[in-house]
């Protein structure tokens, strides 16, 4: 069939195969140009492998390092008069990359959240890499069915304590409105917790010791936000932002646990940026389009694959500083937060309206990531011909 974007609010709702490949292999050719990082770990467990930080964290380590990679995710694969996910199909392209450049390479596809999950992967860790020597917690998700009280989670996305008036934009139309934002109940916080929070990053490395999968010495790392006061009600001081802190804290407790082997648990506070995930954030785009538009003109701009490069070359590989933060966090949003960039969004923050944001913002900017992440907008692809939406994961013949 001939796929175009059908974008409904904040999702895409469909995803076109060649042009997700073109977008991997776009991240990949990044990783060459910037070269090998020696010493990067050489098996990798990535949890959330598919799309944003997760599957530049599957990227990285295989292209810079050689690393094997065993990616979890939950995505849909296509069918013959439907689309699959723009995840399914980043997977198959990056294991179809992977394999061509003679790496391990296998994928999981299914909710990482329960138990039967973490056994498959501890059997496919068992049967083909005997340990690993890190894990990426990289899971972005709306609901979490908990796996031992059969609970069902829904995260929400509200301030905590009273309700907030913000200024937001619908990316797809480009209109700036205000938006008011009641605040959360206790039990909206302690769903959010549940499900973003640290519970289940501890699960799984939990399991994957007692299976005696962990190599020793193995490091693990799950991602983080903090970002300036301008969207701290909804995000920071908000519902997510008690979740990351709980995550924050449940990196101590596995640092605890892991270092008597030399191992350790670090958060990686990340810079804000495009993903299926941030979208879905009232206010957060409108930033996020501010934000672009001061870095790019300054030239510090980074997507997620330049974000997680810098990760494992110059925080976390051997031997060098990963000059952390008080609080013992890795700080990837220390150009974001600088004080340049953050004065001049401050300042284009009360000006920006629908008339001016084209000139103000970078929506444009926004609004093409935004279809990349779905594989639209890619250079070389003809999307006027008829694409196959049925995608074979190679691993799958496993
Ligand atoms: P994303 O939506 O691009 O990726 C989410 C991943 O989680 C996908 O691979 C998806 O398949 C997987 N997933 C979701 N539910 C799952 C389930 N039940 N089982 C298995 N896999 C599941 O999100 P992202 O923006 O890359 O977010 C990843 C992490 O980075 C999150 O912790 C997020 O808070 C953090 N982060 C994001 C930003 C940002 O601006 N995007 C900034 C800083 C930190």
């Amino acid at each position: 069939m001939i796929i175009k974007p059908k974008v409904r609010g904040f999702i895409c709702v469909t995803a076109h195969p060649q042009g997700c490949a073109a977008h991997v292999q776009q991240q990949i050719d990044y990783v060459r140009s910037k070269g090998a990082v020696k010493g990067l770990p050489g098996r990798v467990l990535v949890i959330g492998a598919s799309t944003g930080y997760g599957l530049a964290s599957r990227i990285v380590p295989a292209f810079a390092g050689g690393s094997a990679t065993l990616g979890v995710f939950f995505e849909r694969a296509g069918e013959a008069d439907r689309c699959g996910s723009a995840g399914w199909y980043n997977s198959a392209a990056f294991e179809r990359a992977a394999h061509g450049a003679g790496l391990y390479a296998r994928s999981i596809n299914g909710d990482a959240y329960s138990d039967a999950v973490k056994q498959e992967v501890i059997a496919a860790i068992k049967a083909d890499l005997g340990q690993v020597d890190a894990v990426v917690y990289s899971l972005a998700s709306p609901r979490r069915a908990h796996p031992k009280t059969g609970a069902v989670h829904k995260s929400t996305l509200k301030p905590i304590g009273a309700a907030f008036t913000a200024k937001t934009v619908d990316t797809d139309r480009g209109l700036v409105s205000e938006v008011t934002l009641e605040a959360a109940s206790e039990q909206e916080v302690a769903d959010t917790v549940a499900v973003m929070g640290g519970e289940d990053w501890e699960m799984w490395m939990d399991a994957l010791s007692a299976a005696g999968v962990l190599a020793p010495g193995a490091q693990t790392v799950a991602y983080s936000y903090i970002g300036p006061d301008l969207t701290w009600a909804i995000y920071r001081q908000g519902t997510i932002g008690r979740a990351k802190e709980d995550l924050e804290s449940a990196a101590q407790r596995l640092t605890a646990k892991l270092a008597p082997t030399g191992g350790r648990a670090l958060v990686s506070v990340n810079k804000a940026l495009v993903t299926q995930a941030s979208s879905a954030i009232p206010v957060v785009p409108l930033y996020i389009s501010l934000l672009y538009k001061v870095m790019k003109g300054l030239g510090t701009h980074e997507g997620c694959i330049e974000q997680i490069y810098r990760l494992l070359a110059e925080r976390l590989a051997p031997g060098v500083d990963p000059q952390l933060d008080g609080a013992g966090r890795v700080r990837l949003d220390d150009w974001e937060m600088r004080e340049e960039v953050q004065g001049a969004v401050a300042k284009l923050w009360p000006e920006v309206a629908t008339e001016n944001l084209g000139a103000l913002s970078d929506i444009k900017g926004y609004q093409e990531e935004f279809l990349r992440l779905f594989g639209f907008g890619l250079a070389g692809v003809d999307y006027e011909a008829e694409s196959d939406p049925v995608v074979s994961m190679p691993s799958a013949a496993h």
